[in-house]
């Protein structure tokens, strides 16, 4: 598949009281066209930093200090003020977490999806009605042309969520952001989101990116998967090499917590015994070295090899490659 957009050398620090916190160091990965892509991580993994930032919308405390994200032939990391809001709504769009949150409880979704379409000045009222009353429909809202005059506090979670989809993909953008989209929602209702975010995104042909901690989640909705731990990638894959052969030794620590379950969209992020390391200090070795019970005195001297296959799949560990290598890594999964 052609890749839409492209992740390269992404490093940001946030600059904090604490001092400088190293979010991202050295990210890499495409993200390839009309396909679902899962961010996957822990909290303060920096799968957040990473949806931000291709949204231009760092916090101010933030710094990018290498690397860029293309979007054809642009780098929306160097990009001017206009031209990311030129971009973000049309071409790039996002869904929330928390539709609460991100929806204006004092217009009528009619009026919030109007003022979507300011671009589009050549378009009338009417024919702006239209569009969002059509849109409505296809994310399953009954008698959209009704409830399209009503406010949010009408609808349910999971209505909510439905046009927070329809409102995100009005202008038709190419790429569809969504954070924790369903971490709102009970199962019933997340496991409908889910459907409806692979169905649009067929009918649309549009490419998808889902941060979230939720692995059942990513297991159902997504093709390819990027895997982070406390900053970096630290492996990446189609959804079945993830979840069928995966090389690393935090992303398998992750699926043998409680492999029965995979398939539970339920299920949140296994805790693995541990803390993440300080990012404020200097960093040496592998990162997940503090945590890995297969952890050789090179993990905390030696950042490990980074192993690819194609233009997706990678993983770093001294097990998979280099004097450490072990043939025997790793033992099949059985999930
Ligand atoms: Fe574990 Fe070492 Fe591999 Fe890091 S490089 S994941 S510490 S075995
Ligand atoms: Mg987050």
């Amino acid at each position: 598949p052609d890749t839409l957009l492209d992740v390269r050398n992404l490093s940001v620090d946030f600059r904090t009281p604490r001092g400088r916190v190293k979010a991202l160091r050295d990210i890499s990965f495409p993200i390839r066209k009309n396909r679902i892509i899962g961010i996957v991580g822990e909290s303060g993994s920096g799968k957040s930093t990473v949806l931000w930032a291709l949204l231009g919308l760092l916090a101010k405390n933030a710094e990018v200090t290498s690397g860029e994200v293309r979007f054809g032939d642009r780098d929306l990391l160097h990009a001017s003020e206009a031209q990311l809001r030129a971009t973000r709504g049309e071409e790039i769009s996002v869904v929330f977490q928390d539709p609460m949150t991100s929806q204006i409880p004092v217009l009528t979704y009619g009026r919030q999806m109007r003022d979507i379409l300011y671009r589009r000045p050549n378009v009338t009222t009417v024919e702006k009605r239209r569009m969002a009353v059509e849109m409505l429909g296809k994310v399953g809202i009954p008698d959209p042309d009704k409830r399209i005059d009503q406010y949010p506090h009408h609808f349910s979670g999971g209505m909510r969520q439905r046009a927070g989809i329809a409102m995100a993909l009005l202008t038709g953008p190419q790429l569809l952001l969504a954070d924790e989209p369903t971490t709102a929602l009970d199962v019933t209702m997340e496991a409908q989101i889910i459907h409806l975010l692979q169905d649009l995104q067929k009918e649309l042909d549009a490419t998808v990116v889902v941060v979230s901690h939720n692995l059942g989640l990513i297991a159902e909705l997504c093709d390819d998967v990027v895997v982070m731990y406390a900053g970096e990638v630290i492996e990446a894959g189609e959804v079945h090499e993830i979840f069928h052969n995966a090389q690393h030794p935090y992303t398998r620590a992750l699926l043998e917590c409680d492999p029965a379950r995979i398939d539970d969209v339920s299920r949140k992020l296994p805790v693995i015994p541990g803390d993440i390391p300080d990012l404020t200090k200097p960093l040496s070795g592998c990162i997940y070295a503090s945590r890995c019970q297969r952890a050789m005195p090179i993990c905390r001297q030696q950042t490990p090899p980074t192993i690819t296959r194609g233009e997706m799949s990678l993983a770093r560990c001294h097990l998979l490659d280099g004097p450490h290598h072990d043939p025997d890594w790793p033992p099949p999964l059985d999930v």
